[in-house]
C-alpha cells in the first residue's frame, strides 16, 4: 500500500436483517437455495458499500458468506459430522456443541473462492479475505479420529494452503488467518502452532497476516476479560516466534483493552494491524479517541508499517453502530496522517 496508515477491518461485519438475524453469533440464513445465493451475494455488496462510503482502504467481504467464521469453513470439508455433536470448551472459557471429525479431513471443493472471485470485480480497492486458522479451527471441534490436536492442526495447515492458493490466484491482496487461540494455548503456539501456520502460508506470494484478538464483545469473552487482571500480556507469548516467523502482517486487539502497547516493540519490523475500535461496546468512539490509540502504538510501530484496524468483527454489532464506527476509524486515521505529513 502506498498510502500511509491504510484502514481496514478484522473482519465481519454486520449482516442486513433479510438474509439472517442482526446482532446474533451463529445467526441461521432466512433464505435457501438460489434465493441465499443472491442473497449474500447482495449483502456483499451491501457491506463493501458500507466500507467505501466510510473511506476504508482495505476492503472485504464483511464476511457476509459464512454463517461462523470457523464453523462454516469446516462444513465445507469431508471427515467432520456435522450431526454428531459433542460439547466441548472452546479456547477453555466457553461450552459450545461441535461438529465432529470422524475420518480423514479433505476438501472436495473450493469453499470462499467464488466469492472472493465476485468480490474481486466489484472493486479495485485492495482485498482482504478472512480464513480461520489451524489452531482456532481444532478448537472448534471434537476430534474421534486423529486424537491428537496437532496432527489435526497439520491436516487443516495442508487443506488452508489449498484454499490460500486459490484465493491468491482469485486476486485478494491479503490473507488473514483467525487464531484467537494463540492468546490461550501458550505451549502449543510455540510447539507447532506457528509452524501449522506457516505451513498454511507456505508458497504464497500474496501478503498474509494472522489476527489475534481477545474475541467478540459476547459475555463469555467479556466475562474472561475480568478475570485477566488490569495488564494482558498474552500476547508476549506468542510475539517473538510470530517476529521471525515469515506471516506479513500481525492483526491485534489495542484499543481499550488492558494490552501494554510496548508488547509492539517484540515484533517490530512486521506490519501491524493495530486495533483502534473496541468491538465489544455500542459505545462508538470519536476520531480523537481512535487517533490516540494510534498515535501510542506509532511509539512501537513505524508509521510505513501500521495498519489502523478493529479489535476484531463486528458481526454482533447493529448496523448503525458498525457504521459510525468505520467512520471514525476512518477520521481517526487521518488525523494521525495529518500529524504525520505537518
Ligand atoms: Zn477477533
Amino acid at each position: 500500500m502506498k498510502k500511509l496508515l491504510p484502514t481496514s477491518t478484522a473482519g465481519s461485519l454486520p449482516k442486513p436483517s433479510w438474509l439472517a438475524q442482526p446482532e446474533k453469533l451463529w445467526s441461521p440464513w432466512k433464505l435457501s437455495d438460489q434465493e441465499l445465493v443472491e442473497g449474500k451475494q447482495d449483502a456483499l455488496l451491501l457491506s463493501l458499500q458500507e466500507q467505501q462510503l466510510a473511506g476504508i482502504d482495505i476492503v472485504s467481504d464483511g464476511e457476509q458468506s459464512r454463517q461462523h467464521f470457523v464453523t462454516t469453513f469446516i462444513e465445507h470439508l469431508s471427515g467432520v459430522d456435522f450431526e454428531k455433536r459433542e460439547t466441548v470448551k472452546i479456547r477453555d472459557r466457553y461450552d459450545a456443541s461441535v461438529p465432529t471429525v470422524v475420518g480423514a479431513v479433505a476438501r472436495q471443493k473450493p469453499v470462499f473462492v467464488e466469492d472472493a472471485k465476485f468480490l474481486r470485480q466489484k472493486t479495485n480497492q485492495p482485498i482482504k479475505w478472512a480464513l480461520p486458522g489451524p489452531m482456532t479451527m481444532i478448537d472448534t471441534l471434537y476430534d474421534n479420529h486423529y486424537k491428537s490436536r496437532e496432527k489435526l492442526a497439520w491436516e487443516f495447515a495442508k487443506i488452508l494452503n489449498q484454499e490460500a492458493r486459490e484465493l491468491e490466484a482469485a486476486g485478494v491482496d491479503i490473507i488473514q488467518f483467525d487464531e484467537p487461540a494463540f492468546n490461550v494455548f501458550f505451549d502449543e503456539v510455540n510447539d507447532w502452532g506457528i509452524a501449522t501456520l506457516e505451513r498454511a502460508i507456505e508458497g504464497l506470494k500474496c501478503e498474509t497476516a494472522v489476527h489475534i484478538c481477545y474475541g467478540y464483545g459476547i459475555k463469555a469473552n467479556t466475562d474472561w476479560k475480568k478475570t485477566l487482571g488490569s495488564e494482558w500480556r498474552q500476547y508476549e507469548e506468542a510475539f517473538p516466534k510470530l517476529q521471525t516467523s515469515s506471516i506479513d502482517l500481525i492483526s491485534l486487539e489495542c484499543h481499550n483493552s488492558h494490552v501494554p502497547m510496548d508488547l509492539l516493540e517484540l515484533i517490530r519490523g512486521k506490519k501491524v494491524m493495530v486495533g483502534a475500535i473496541d468491538v465489544a461496546t455500542n459505545t462508538i468512539e470519536t476520531p480523537e479517541e481512535v487517533a490516540n490509540t494510534l498515535r501510542k502504538a506509532l511509539q512501537f510501530v513505524d508509521a510505513d508499517k501500521l495498519y489502523p484496524c478493529t479489535n476484531c468483527g463486528m458481526a454482533p454489532l447493529s448496523r448503525q453502530v458498525a457504521r459510525g464506527k468505520l467512520n471514525a476509524l476512518s477520521a481517526g486515521a487521518e488525523i494521525i496522517r495529518k500529524e504525520l505529513s505537518a
